[in-house]
């Protein structure tokens, strides 16, 4: 069907039809759709065209269609000037438009895509618009995200999960110590023995049965919950409200059940990190003093993005933020 049109009407038709397709908003029927040409509109198995009423400036289901559906004949002529002798191409119309069911008796629907490329809103700022429609359309949950909620047995905020990932640091090493942990990038003792690379499968950390898994190691190994239990205290302390010990919040960053204000996000994050940091330490070396070692990398961290801040030309207020908290965690050591 395309064939018969040139390269430039038949590339807009497929990207038309790939972006219908991409934002799952296809209509068959709505006020834009063509009733000249249109194979979806047929009469006795015949494309529709009608030199009259084309002659008149009639071309869409939106010129002959109003708020109550099809327009009557009498006010098309009126409107359109179209001759009275067309009445019977009219109802010959109606019933071809009940037979392929469009709904003649109702009002129709603009085109879905037409709400996110709407002229109105102007030209500044609706190629970004259109693009983060399409990403979001786009969007398929990943596996990562399957695992942690099956294995927190919760549903998570993915949205607020990757923001904070990526807004906790202006430290790309930061950032990505939490990426790696959502994305499970850590080799843990049960890992290594898949990989014949450890003997056993267990835990080094609590010398029990327990396999070293990712959740036990990070989470569910007695030692390491000792650690954010010692964490959640102080935490709560800095942060001056009560912070719950959940792995939604500590391992993934998902704050968004609670309501904290920027200072409370910052310091929340910036100690999660440092905590991420020791365990990864402990890991490696079990017999590591672990809330003197995260009382100095939270401190370590502190300095950094105060560095960074002030390099970045960041406002006073985030400048000032970082200097109180520096001098709060050095009276702490
Ligand atoms: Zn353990």
């Amino acid at each position: 069907m395309l064939s018969r049109f040139g390269p430039i009407i038949r590339q807009s038709i497929k990207i038309w039809k790939a972006a219908e397709k991409t934002m799952g908003a296809s209509a068959k029927y709505c006020k834009p759709t063509p009733i000249w040409h249109n194979t979806n509109l047929c009469m006795a198995k015949k494309i529709l065209i009608f030199k009259p009423w084309t002659e008149s400036g009639i071309f869409n289901l939106k010129d002959i269609y109003n708020d109550d559906g099809l327009k009557p004949f009498q006010i098309l002529q009126d409107e359109f000037s179209i001759p009275r002798s067309s009445f019977s191409f009219y109802l010959r119309l109606r019933l071809a438009l009940k037979t392929y069911g469009v709904p003649w008796s109702a009002k129709l629907a603009p085109h879905p895509l037409i709400n996110w490329i709407d002229s109105s809103m102007g030209s500044k700022g609706s190629v970004s618009k259109i693009n983060e429609q399409m990403v979001v359309h786009q969007y398929i949950k990943m596996p990562i995200e399957n695992f942690w909620e099956r294995e927190l047995n919760t549903t998570t905020d993915w949205d607020t999960v990757w923001k904070n990932c990526f807004t906790c640091s202006k430290n790309p090493a930061h950032q990505m110590i939490h990426f790696k942990l959502i994305h499970k990038a850590y080799t843990t003792p049960w890992l290594l023995c898949k990989m014949n690379r450890k003997q056993n499968p267990f835990c080094h950390l609590c010398e029990g049965s327990n396999q070293g898994t990712y959740m036990h190691m990070f989470w569910y190994c007695p030692r390491v919950t000792l650690f954010w239990s010692l964490v959640q205290t102080e935490l709560s302390v800095l942060m001056d409200t009560v912070i719950q010990r959940e792995p939604l919040l500590f391992l993934l960053l998902d704050d968004s059940s609670l309501s904290l204000s920027l200072s409370q996000r910052r310091i929340l994050t910036t100690a999660l990190t440092a905590a991420k940091k020791v365990i990864l330490k402990l890991w490696l070396e079990p017999s590591i003093p672990v809330m003197c070692t995260w009382r100095s990398y939270l401190l370590d961290i502190a300095r950094l993005e105060s560095t960074t801040a002030r390099i970045l030309g960041a406002s006073g207020k985030t400048i000032q933020f970082w200097r109180d908290l520096i001098v709060n965690l050095s009276d702490k050591q």
